[in-house]
């Protein structure tokens, strides 16, 4: 049973899929809008042989594309760009970029560059000095101190899938922000045993979960059942959404989840223990593999079950975590203000198209100030609505007409003030929100009014 997309806010066209909406990621190609157009080379240094490098450049206007070549883009809109490498995984082991992002100033007619290092791990390398054939060396003969010996965890890690986009650009949460989960369930005694899946989970990825008081403000709600006998048998679902209105064309993010797990009674702590780690991939973004030593193997073995994360898993959730990059939406603003006028002067408002002898005139408007960070990626678009504190639902939420070309993107003091025609009201204390969105979502702020005053008419 799949629940129905969540809309993080309503009357802003953002849609939500489930993981069984596979498809191919886009990706969106430049789209300059002047002759003076830059290129962006790409290249890679120090990449060990048979190492699969994967580079992503994020730029203004939403722009987004990935290489794991040596390569010159071009016709490149002209400003800043994120380019990011990714941890490249091998059988042997993982080759880690010196500095795995880059902001490029690409000029108009003009030409960047950046160049990628990279240093590998191997793991089949003892560290440091005995040769990898020592066999009286064990798992703490090196002198790697608190560092986990990775020569002793199984599988290969090569051997991870994603469940939703390609292996260049998985969909995946926002490492950078903290996950909720919660149990919606009694937990049966099984609660440390979670906890410490999420854990596991949280060092593979550098992600932050939270454990949640109420299941119903999580986004991760964890349901826990029991049965007869002694197998397991779970459910791990990520869901996604992305903005995508008017101008925006946004990119996926998971932002919601489920793990369902059936435990039999006589079932063994380590095959619970690996039910959940298996979930909780499948909750980032990780599919089935074929390879039996991966916890994300399916099914489950009974008799050998794994309780950590095998080298696969590891590689896969890192390509998920923080090492691949945050998807921040805009950061909150700050220092809202918001106030109203009953105008008797009565300004025209600026015609869009339209019929030209029309004039509009406006009787009110709402001026709405606010500070705030660069947002990375830019802002694309702010809005902001009136909430009708009458209704709770996606009509409760007016929208308020904003001069046209208004992005709300600048860093610092922005003051924006819009007139209204007709039907608008205004009493201190109403209640608005301003939505900015950039490629990764939406951000909310909300603002009450502090003045409602006349303006005179000359
Ligand atoms: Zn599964």
């Amino acid at each position: 049973m799949r629940r129905p997309a969540f809309l993080l806010i309503p009357a802003a066209a953002l849609f939500g899929l489930t993981l069984t909406s596979c498809s191919a990621t886009s990706v969106a190609g430049p789209t300059p809008t002047m002759a003076d157009v830059g290129t962006l080379g790409i290249r890679f240094g120090s990449l060990p042989a048979g190492v699969q490098a994967q580079v992503t450049v994020s730029g203004p206007d939403g722009y987004l594309s990935s290489t794991a070549t040596n390569t010159t883009i071009e016709n490149l809109p002209p400003g800043t760009y994120r380019v990011s490498a990714l941890t490249a995984a091998t059988e042997r082991g993982i080759a880690v970029p010196t500095e795995p992002t880059a902001m490029i100033e690409v000029p108009a007619g003009g030409a960047a560059d950046v160049v990628f290092e990279y240093t590998f791990r191997d793991f089949h390398a003892t560290s440091p000095g005995p040769p990898p054939d020592d066999s009286t060396v064990g798992p703490n003969g090196g002198e790697g101190g608190d560092q986990p010996d990775v020569s002793t965890i199984p599988g290969r890690p090569s051997d991870f899938r994603f469940t939703v986009g390609n292996q260049a650009m998985p969909v995946r949460w926002n490492p950078c922000q903290p996950i909720s989960w919660a149990l919606t369930t009694d937990d049966g005694g099984e609660q440390p045993r979670l906890q410490e899946a999420f854990a596991r989970a949280s060092a593979a990825t550098g992600i932050t979960f939270q454990q949640a008081d109420r299941a119903d403000q999580a986004q991760i709600p964890v349901t826990i059942r029991f049965t007869t006998g002694a197998t397991v048998e779970g459910e791990g679902e990520m869901r996604y959404s992305y903005v995508n209105s008017g101008s925006i064309v946004g990119r996926k993010v998971a932002n919601e989840g489920t793990v369902d797990a059936v435990l039999g009674d006589s079932s063994t702590a380590a095959l619970r223990s690996n039910l959940y780690l298996h979930e909780i991939g499948h909750v980032l973004g990780l599919a089935h593999v074929d390879a039996t030593d991966e916890v994300m193997h399916s099914p489950l073995s009974i008799s050998s079950p794994l309780t950590e994360y095998s080298l696969g898993d590891l590689a896969g959730l890192r390509r998920l975590g923080r090492e691949a990059g945050c998807l921040n939406p805009p950061p909150p603003l700050l220092d809202t203000v918001a106030s109203g006028a009953r105008r008797l002067d009565r300004p025209a408002i600026p015609q869009i198209g339209g019929d030209p002898g029309l004039v509009l005139r406006a009787d009110h408007s709402f001026t709405f100030g606010w500070a705030s960070t660069l947002a990375d990626p830019p802002t694309l678009q702010t809005r902001i609505f009136r909430v009708d504190p009458a209704r709770r639902d996606v009509q409760g939420l007016v929208p308020i007409p904003l001069p046209l070309g208004f992005r709300g993107d600048l860093p610092g003091k922005t003051e924006v003030t819009a007139l209204l025609a007709g039907g608008a009201d205004c009493q201190v204390g109403d209640r608005y929100r301003i939505v900015q969105q950039n490629i990764f979502g939406a951000t909310t702020t909300p603002v009450a009014l502090s003045s409602c005053k006349v303006v005179a008419a000359r």
